[in-house]
């Protein structure tokens, strides 16, 4: 599983679940690496 932003691998879990995140993208969903999330949701905290 790739991140769609980045292109990165991203993890999975034994359990198929990838370490990182989903979000939606013109009815897609898209999945994310934990860092492309936090900068595009704002990690700004
Ligand atoms: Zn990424």
């Amino acid at each position: 599983m790739k991140c769609s932003i980045c292109g990165k691998e991203i993890e999975t879990t034994f359990l198929n679940k990838i370490k990182g995140s989903y979000y939606k993208e013109n009815g897609k969903l898209m999945p994310i690496c934990s860092e492309c999330f936090k900068k595009k949701f704002g990690g700004g905290r």
